[in-house]
């Protein structure tokens, strides 16, 4: 009998041996096709000799100093090449072990801003439904999934939603996309006023929605207006990468597309590729100021910032993206991707809508496409589904549709971009046959 504690009580997983580029194997030898890369983690699928030739030599050479005392090589090289590649203003990184840490840092850290600048009044946070921040209070608290919330409420503290850039549903018969985008903007300059703008000290928000509603990028000009808005009311932008980050796009920073750059930024999974835990909050120079011209101390910090070998994973991870071409094969095998998934998909009876960006891809399932009506959810076909594909040895990641919303059950692509071609069909042959098995 094991003594872990699963994620799922009632599932007995089979234990993963090895991996090799795209593929898993179990300890009885089946293969998997990491078609999620776990959940949008493996960008350079496994077994990259590079990434472990630096994870090896970090560790046999300095494997821990805590930051309290001392920085690290690692650290300090990973952080010039971030913010080298980096929008905007972002001048500073505070490494952290996952995406919960970063967002909620993120938090802290806009709280702990407006209280060095003098402005203690702002303590309001804007984030919007049907969205996915972490599973720490703070980040949960953000976050606007009805579910993961509903046990912890007691505990969790105040925060406006908004809703969510969904173009698929929310956008009106006969409104144009743009229109539609500063409609959607617009919830935010109300939800400020409604709070009372020297009140409110963020707004977060993901560039593509990734878990919650499946691979959902805003439509142009949404977040351009997000921008404006915050920039009007002095209301800092913070933005969540932690999964549709670091290349998953096409683009090494998702809100390149969308022609912003926020005051905060998260970044996680990508980060370490599975190599090592580790993500990290990036911020503008004028927010590190503060904190630097005031107390001096962000009132923050877990033991393992800045862990010399999570940051050398991470090193090696970003400069792998960076020489080797994969953002751009990101956004090349992802065109493959969705194209791929247009011919399987798209006069399916309940496939709704395909989309996404890059290697980031979302499938929403209803059950009439004319309506775009969910199934009801008591009938549990994510969860189905990905059972049928583990079985079929496809790793995807399904999402049950959320019950506050008119959102559809959806999957969520995000394999990693050394894809080829044969495995991307690969992939899709198997998703239609886990399809067609449940519905
Ligand atoms: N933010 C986003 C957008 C995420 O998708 C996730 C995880 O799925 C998190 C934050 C939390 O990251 P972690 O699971 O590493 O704590």
């Amino acid at each position: 009998m094991s003594h872990v504690f699963p994620r799922h009580c009632r599932v007995d997983p089979p234990i993963a041996l090895r991996g090799e580029g795209c593929y898993l194997y179990d300890a009885s030898g089946k293969a998997y096709l990491d078609g999620s890369g776990g959940a949008a983690v493996s960008c350079l699928g496994h077994g990259d000799a590079d990434v472990i030739a630096a994870v090896q030599a970090q560790v046999a050479q300095l494997a821990f100093a805590h930051t309290g005392f001392l920085t690290s090589q690692p650290a300090e090289d990973l952080a010039d090449l971030l913010i080298a590649h980096a929008p905007g203003d972002l001048d500073r990184v505070y490494f952290v072990s996952g995406g919960s840490e970063a967002t909620e840092a993120a938090i802290k850290l806009a709280r702990q801003y407006f209280v060095e600048k003098g402005q203690p009044e702002r303590r309001h946070l804007i984030a919007r439904r049907q969205s996915y921040h972490g599973n720490t209070i703070g980040a949960l608290s953000a976050g606007g999934n009805a579910l993961r919330k509903r046990p912890f409420a007691p505990l969790l503290v105040e925060v406006s939603h908004i809703a969510p850039c969904y173009e698929y549903t929310l956008r009106a018969e006969g409104e144009s996309a743009a229109d539609y985008g500063l409609r959607a903007a617009q919830e935010l300059e109300d939800e400020i006023l409604r709070l009372g703008p020297q009140t409110v000290m963020a707004f977060m928000a993901e560039p593509v929605v990734g878990a919650t509603l499946g691979a959902v990028p805003a439509v142009q000009g949404y977040f351009k207006r997000i921008r404006e808005i915050c920039d009007q009311y002095g209301v800092l932008l913070i933005l969540d990468e932690v999964m549709c980050g670091m290349g998953r796009t096409g683009h090494l920073f998702a809100c390149e597309a969308d022609g912003i750059a926020p005051d905060i930024l998260c970044i996680a999974k990508g980060l370490g590729a599975g190599y090592q835990p580790i993500g990290a909050m990036l911020c503008s120079g004028e927010v590190y100021a503060c904190i630097e011209a005031g107390s001096g101390f962000f009132q923050h910090g877990h033991t393992y910032v800045g862990h010399p070998v999570a940051a050398a994973a991470g090193l090696a991870v970003v400069r792998k993206l960076l020489d080797h071409g994969l953002v751009a094969r990101s956004a090349a095998q992802g065109e493959a991707l969705a194209a791929a998934l247009r011919e399987a998909f798209g006069q399916h009876p309940h496939v709704g809508d395909i989309r996404g960006r890059g290697l980031f891809q979302g499938i929403e399932l209803v059950a009439e496409r004319e309506s775009k009506a969910p199934f009801d959810p008591a009938l549990g076909l994510a969860g189905r589904i990905k059972a049928a594909a583990f079985e079929a040895g496809l790793i995807c990641y399904p999402m049950p549709g959320t019950r506050d919303g008119r959102q559809g059950d959806h999957i969520l692509l995000a394999p990693p971009f050394i894809i080829e071609d044969a495995q991307i069909g690969e992939l899709v042959s198997k998703l239609r046959d886990a399809i067609e098995a449940v519905l």
